[in-house]
């Protein structure tokens, strides 16, 4: 970027009056600004475009600290400029963009992305790092990270700062339970190392903190030794409530390593439990099955044996084949909610109406996890009460390439979504259900609701470190737009 465009972004960012048009100090990195593609306007979800003004690409960690302090200590009282981190742009509701604002790319940073130290299990990886790649660097060692997403091309940074949930967490929680430190760049731009007991309001603040606290640069994730193999296997159901029976018993038992759920079907619906088994080729798998299945009541079983790799990176697959038939970039309304158990049937039903109305092209997960192992001073919120188990249901539909932004096909789609939320969620309906990768719909009282007890220590972390409310409006949750 030549100098001239320097001094028209930042004179156009920082109106520092009409004759001063501001040239940014020399340590902000003047050649980590580049003028925004379509890329940082829209996310995987299609639903919502909105440009930032600049797009900052930073060589080395320091530059986002210096871009922090400079854009801190050059805010004249009242104007506003924001600043947000982008990780894969996965997001599905704009929760990683920056209107107006300046996006950090933290897929571009050029220092090291791993360091593993194999005898203590754990390795350090860039915020900006690739889950898969971080799969793929840890299996060099014989050794794993515990918990997942379904999908793999996401950063680091952006699932810790919504939680990560997938088939593991019943067993290990979910991702953000899986870190032992971070080291994090405050909206103040301070650079901070924080672990559970060192600027430990930091560290559960950031984890699952939707970006607001900090921009995580570096994560230390838990390994444990890597199996060669899994057996995969799906069991079909007709009843709902005994596909949860069986599903609450599968996490209940020490065998299985990884269990979800997904019902299929229009005019007729059907349930199928998808469980993991990880082995190596010397262990007894074919028994170890079998006293599993001698615990459910389905007998309508499919397995199959693949690679531990090729089963983390499943939805990885998918996506190449969905990119051949162009239905992969096509807008994704999706709707991800954490359900009380109690509710589960109830919502089962709401579920049936909606199906029945509309089929889901895409994926309908529903599957059982353990609430006790959440931390509960982390920012990420599960439903209310005394649930020992939550269910996390994801109604992942793709529309048609012509169903864009307002038009009337995804409307309708995005309105049978809000139909499930005013019924069920927490402050609207009446299930108690949570919203996960919540996004906001212009209402402060959306977010109030959302954190409920959590929102006066949310707002207190959020004006300690990030006190001009700078960082990631993308979720609208301290910036309306
Ligand atoms: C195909 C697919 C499958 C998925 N499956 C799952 C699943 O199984 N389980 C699950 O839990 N989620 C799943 N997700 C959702 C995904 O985990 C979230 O949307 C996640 O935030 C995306 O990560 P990202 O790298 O794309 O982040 P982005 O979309 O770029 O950013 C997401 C948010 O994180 C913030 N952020 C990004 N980087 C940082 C950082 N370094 N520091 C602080 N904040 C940061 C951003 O500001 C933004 O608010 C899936 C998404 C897709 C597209």
């Amino acid at each position: 970027m030549d100098l001239l465009l320097i001094v028209f972004l930042f004179g156009f960012l920082f109106p520092f009056g009409s004759e001063s048009a501001f040239v940014p100090p020399p340590e902000v990195c003047p050649s980590c600004f580049h003028t925004p593609t379509v890329n940082q306007s829209i996310d995987f979800g299609m639903l919502i475009q909105r440009w930032p003004a600049s797009l900052f690409q930073p060589k080395q960690t320091r530059d986002i600290s210096h871009l922090l302090r400079f854009v801190n200590t050059n805010l004249k009282h009242g104007e506003k400029i924001t600043v947000g981190p982008n990780g894969a742009r996965r997001s599905s509701h704009g929760q990683a963009q920056v209107p107006g604002g300046i996006v950090v790319d933290m897929m571009s940073l050029q220092s090291t992305q791993f360091k593993i130290n194999p005898s203590k299990r754990y390795i350090d990886v860039n915020a900006g790092a690739l889950w898969v790649d971080v799969l793929k660097e840890t299996l060099k060692h014989g050794l794993t990270p515990r918990s997942w997403t379904d999908y793999l091309y996401l950063t680091v940074g952006g699932t810790l700062s919504v939680g990560g949930i997938s088939g593991q967490s019943f067993r290990y929680g979910p991702q953000i339970m899986n870190v032992l430190q971070l080291d994090v760049i405050t909206g103040k731009g301070d650079m901070m190392t924080c672990s559970d007991k060192h600027n430990s309001e930091l560290f559960h603040g950031v984890l699952g903190g939707l970006g607001q606290f900090g921009i995580i640069t570096r994560a230390r994730i838990i390994l444990e030794v890597a199996p060669k193999k899994t057996k995969w296997v799906k069991i079909q159901y007709d009843d709902f409530k005994i596909f949860t029976k069986d599903q609450e018993l599968l996490i209940a038992m020490a065998e299985p390593d990884y269990v979800e759920g997904y019902l299929t079907g229009g005019a007729q619906i059907s349930y199928t439990i998808e469980f993991a088994l990880y082995y190596n080729e010397d262990d007894p798998i074919q028994k170890m099955l079998d006293v599993v299945m001698s615990r459910l009541s389905s007998t309508k079983i499919d397995t199959s044996d693949v690679t531990y790799f090729d089963f983390l990176n499943r939805v990885g697959r998918e996506e190449l084949d969905l990119r051949k038939q162009g239905l992969w970039d096509v807008p994704h309304p999706w709707l991800n909610l954490l359900v009380p158990k109690s509710q589960i049937y109830n919502f089962n039903h709401l579920i049936l109406q909606m199906v029945a109305k509309s089929p889901v092209t895409g994926a309908l997960l529903i599957y059982p996890v353990y609430t006790n192992k959440w931390n509960n001073k982390m920012s990420m919120m599960l439903p209310k009460g005394n649930n020992t188990v939550v269910y996390v249901v994801s109604i992942l539909r793709s529309v048609g390439k012509n169903c864009t932004i307002g038009s009337s096909c995804l409307k309708n789609v995005l309105g049978l979504n809000q139909d499930i939320i005013d019924k069920s969620v927490e402050g609207k309906g009446s299930m108690g259900v949570k919203e996960y990768l919540a996004y906001s719909t212009g209402k402060d009282s959306t977010w109030i609701a959302h954190f409920g007890t959590k929102w006066k220590k949310f707002k207190s972390i959020k004006h300690k470190y990030d006190p001009l409310h700078i960082l990631s409006p993308g979720p609208g949750i301290f910036n309306s737009f």
